[in-house]
């Protein structure tokens, strides 16, 4: 006997996750617990691939191209336990709010995501891919492995990254870029005899700010920024001189914006002020990069880069499910607009071209904070508008 789609069981469903801890990396338990959930709902063809996502299918009644619900199973961090008002593994309901790491972002929208698609078994226009992904808070290794497997292949993506019940169509981006200045060490008594990567800093920097002070800007995204924001200097000791000087440029960049283009933006700004270094000291450009290992054993020495998407607000798939969603309080269709911070839409639609909207309760401000929470009668409305956006998404690809 399959467990029932219902509201309350969802939400039992959320609780059970918040209470199972998963930083990035550490999401086995948490996708255990979604393959079991899947199961109950009587989802098929469930399955976890080589990065750890957790994949199953609710088969539709028809040939629609294929939705694909994604949220994901790491969270961050969860700080000083003593600064939360509720413990931050209690998953418990109180005052009207499911309270947590994780309760809006993302586990709770996460419980929602699958049991719509399990409401929808027989009844979708096609198949509902429920794909729930590893590493989203750490660059979105698992999307990425997800798509250039072609483990799945959906034709519309959404992505349950809280919009408090508006329909979201992109974000900027983020990419960390490093100018790696190297010199030779020596003692700072006999400067001399060494090559300080340090006399090169005030062009580098200047050079950064010069690039900061021309970046593009979107219209509905807003503008690009780039920021130095750290000297890392090797080595560290006050009496020696070092050789080495790495600065780090934090970047909230723009869809289209990929390492090479990146990289050579700040080439061209650090070697007009740079000129000709001085003899014996050197200067690159690169990709601050990260080892990274699923709780599968998949390693990746990813760069530090995620990227930015937008859909087009009057693509038919964003005027459907503005349409099917509706207002919480009022008439016509859902608010249409970009989030604050980056979502594995970056990758669907930014990289891989898939259209991908965000659809999910659950205020942004509570992201990444102590006070993290979900309003149960938002999350409630959330499940029951889920179905619509679905069934109207693939309706409009369809034709
Ligand atoms: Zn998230």
């Amino acid at each position: 006997m399959a467990r029932e789609a219902t509201f309350e069981n969802a939400l039992q469903f959320a609780s059970d996750l918040i209470r199972i801890p998963g930083l990035s990396g550490r999401e086995q338990d948490v996708a255990a617990r979604v393959r079991e959930e899947m199961e109950a709902l009587g989802l098929v063809d469930i399955r976890t691939d080589s990065a750890g996502n957790v994949i199953g299918v609710a088969k539709g009644r028809g040939d629609a191209p294929p939705a694909m619900l994604n949220a994901h199973m790491d969270v961050v961090a969860e700080g000083d336990h003593d600064e939360w008002e509720v413990p931050p593994f209690s998953g418990e309901v109180r005052d009207g709010y499911l309270h947590g790491r994780g309760a809006m972002d993302i586990k709770g929208p996460l419980a929602l995501q699958t049991y719509a698609a399990a409401s929808m078994i027989g009844t979708a226009p096609g198949d509902v891919i429920v794909a729930h992904t590893v590493f989203e808070e750490r660059g979105g290794l698992g999307m990425k492995r997800l798509l250039e497997a072609k483990e799945v292949e959906p034709a519309v993506v959404v992505i349950g990254e809280s919009t408090h019940g508006d329909i979201c169509i992109g974000h900027r981006g983020r990419a960390e870029v490093e100018v790696a200045i190297t010199g030779q060490a020596g003692h700072a008594s006999v400067p001399a005899r060494a090559r300080n990567a340090l006399d090169l800093l005030g062009p580098v920097l200047e050079g950064i700010r010069d690039l900061a002070g021309r970046q593009e800007s979107d219209p509905v995204l807003g503008a690009s920024s780039l920021v130095a924001t750290m000297v890392d200097v090797l080595p560290q000791s006050r009496n020696v001189i070092p050789d080495s000087a790495v600065v780090t440029i934090d970047w909230r960049i723009l869809p289209g914006d990929d390492d090479t283009s990146l990289m050579a933006r700040v080439r061209d700004a650090v070697s007009a002020r740079v000129g000709t270094p001085p003899d014996g000291v050197t200067w690159e450009v690169r990709m601050a990069s990260e080892a990274q290992v699923t709780y599968t054993g998949l390693e990746a020495d990813r760069n530090l880069l995620t990227p930015g998407f937008l859909m087009d607000a009057d693509d038919p798939v964003v005027r459907a499910a503005a349409a099917a969603v509706g207002r919480r309080e009022g008439e016509g269709p859902a608010t249409v607009r970009p989030w604050q911070f980056a979502t594995d839409g970056g990758w669907s639609c930014g990289v891989f071209g898939i259209p991908t909207v965000g659809f999910a309760p659950g205020e942004e401000r509570y992201a990444h904070t102590n006070r993290e929470r979900l309003d149960v009668e938002e999350a409630r409305w959330g499940l029951a508008r889920y179905p619509l956006l679905v069934a109207a998404i693939q309706e409009a690809l369809a034709g």
